[in-house]
């Protein structure tokens, strides 16, 4: 996964490029990059977070009143500084571009660049295969500056060929600030605009958090398959390009996107809770009567908040996490993950000794993090452990830019429910059930993607995409 902000306006925008970037970090740390315009591009890019790759100086040399910025989250390709976002090319147009999500038909469109077009991608970046995609439909017009109806016709050939889930920024030399999204809207993509003193900035991100902190009015979501173009004067046009049905990521509502965010209007956070309400019934429907929930921090703790207020029971905070210990999810070898997560948590007995807990996390990957809770809560005193998951099992890989893409490493794919409950030594293991997850988001008029829950892809080719994403992810943490 990764974090995406755009901004045009009458001003200067690294300043609110660099603040929306640094809001959105738990999209992504592996790197970060910004490129601004005017009369030329101006770049920045580097491995690491935000705060560790821009320095003071980048305020000044980062000029012009439109930018995009990227923070990545390793998904496909390696963290070389040549696949770290935004990619831009001089010629011929003048293009930068920086995306969140995966395209699932890399392999065939490296092809077809390569034998129609002569174009050798220096990257391992699905990200440079848009780029030349789109940049190859724009030329057909043979104009520097193509007006609206070119530009989206381009980004609507674009779309045809691509295949996968995106949100993605264009910063067009001297046109403006371009934003499309795939056709299913798996990744997502807001609106903002704010009124300056000498006139209007707009700006578009992945998530509204970005909005609160660099006070802008959250206008409007993107839907699927829309295209949208902002003008350095603030023209804007909007269509849509290739559409299918919605199917927004749920797990962005699970895990990814901050509480405080709201897609289409909804708070994340209050989904959460709503999810669980929702795991209340699992727990009565097996007769479980804990004493106390409490969370895995920090993602655990709207759904725990949701669980306890349902059986109205206590929430507590019964686990602490280190936050300075960085993330064990990522890291290539399991050892190194399970060590990782040891540092990570400790438990404050005193909430837990004697008392049946329910413990709450936003999902369950490998059973790394659960083994290990379970076992720490253990020996601060539980007398029962429940474990609640507030994502159903995790059983097919996410080929949409999550990075749960390795199906062999999913212990809901290898392993019965009970065989979990086991392994991690729970009393008890609860998941949410996957109807109650759906028709969560059905009372919302939200179609969400459930690919990794339920095998239903939305996009083309999902098996063959499958392979080949898996084997570009072990190739890459192998490699790494
Ligand atoms: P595991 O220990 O492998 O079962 O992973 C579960 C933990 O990883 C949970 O505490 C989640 O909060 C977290 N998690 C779930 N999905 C992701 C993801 N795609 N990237 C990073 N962390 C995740």
């Amino acid at each position: 996964m990764c974090g995406i902000v755009g901004c045009v306006g009458t001003q200067k925008v690294v300043q609110d490029l660099l603040a929306g970037l640094t809001a959105l970090q738990h999209r992504g740390q592996d790197a970060a990059g910004i490129v601004t315009y005017h009369q030329q591009f101006f770049e920045k890019k580097g491995q690491g977070l935000v705060q560790q790759v821009f320095d003071e100086n980048d305020l000044l040399h980062l000029e012009g009143n439109m930018g995009i910025g990227h923070v990545r989250y390793t998904t496909q390709g390696t963290n070389e500084l040549k696949n770290i976002q935004p990619i831009t090319l001089q010629y011929p147009l003048g293009i930068a571009m920086a995306h969140n999500g995966n395209v699932t038909n890399a392999p065939a469109l490296r092809k077809q660049l390569l034998e129609e077009y002569q174009i050798q991608p220096q990257s391992s970046n699905d990200l440079e295969l848009m780029l030349h995609t789109l940049v190859t439909a724009l030329q057909q017009h043979q104009t520097l500056a193509p007006n609206p109806a070119q530009l989206f016709e381009a980004i609507e050939i674009t779309q045809q060929k691509l295949e996968g889930a995106y949100a993605t920024l264009v910063l067009l030399a001297g046109v403006g600030l371009v934003g499309f999204c795939d056709p299913s809207g798996i990744r997502p993509m807001a609106l903002g605009k704010k009124e300056t003193p000498t006139g209007t900035t707009y700006c578009l991100v992945s998530e509204s958090t970005c909005f609160d902190y660099l006070q802008y009015d959250t206008v409007d979501y993107l839907q699927a398959g829309e295209m949208i173009l902002i003008t350095p004067t603030g023209e804007i046009h909007r269509k849509i390009g290739r559409q299918k049905k919605q199917h927004f990521c749920v797990f962005e509502f699970i895990y990814f996107a901050r509480a405080e965010t709201k897609f289409y209007d909804q708070v994340v956070a209050q989904q959460r809770i709503r999810m669980g309400h929702l795991l209340a019934q699992q727990l009565k429907k097996q007769n479980l009567q804990p004493d106390v929930v409490i969370d895995v921090p920090s993602s655990g703790f709207f759904a725990a908040a949701g669980l306890a207020t349902a059986l109205d029971i206590p929430h507590q905070r019964g686990l602490v996490s280190n936050k300075y210990f960085g993330r064990s999810f990522i890291l290539s070898k399991q050892a190194e993950r399970a060590h990782t997560v040891q540092q990570k948590f400790n438990c404050i007995a005193t909430v837990v000794a004697g008392k049946k807990v329910a413990v709450v996390d936003d999902s369950i990957v490998r059973g790394t993090t659960s083994k290990h809770i379970v076992q720490l809560l253990r020996k601060a005193g539980a007398i029962a452990v429940y474990f609640v998951s507030a994502a159903p099992p995790i059983v097919h890989p996410c080929i949409y830019g999550i990075d749960i893409s390795i199906s062999t490493e999913l212990i809901a794919k290898q392993k019965t429910r009970a065989a979990i409950e086991a392994y991690i030594e729970a009393d008890a293991l609860i998941y949410q059930t996957l109807p109650d997850l759906i028709s969560l988001f059905n009372t919302l008029a939200i179609n969400v993607c459930t690919a990794c829950l339920s095998g239903n892809y939305p996009t083309p080719d999902a098996a063959q995409a499958i392979q080949y994403i898996e084997q570009e992810r072990i190739d890459s943490k192998n490699r790494s």
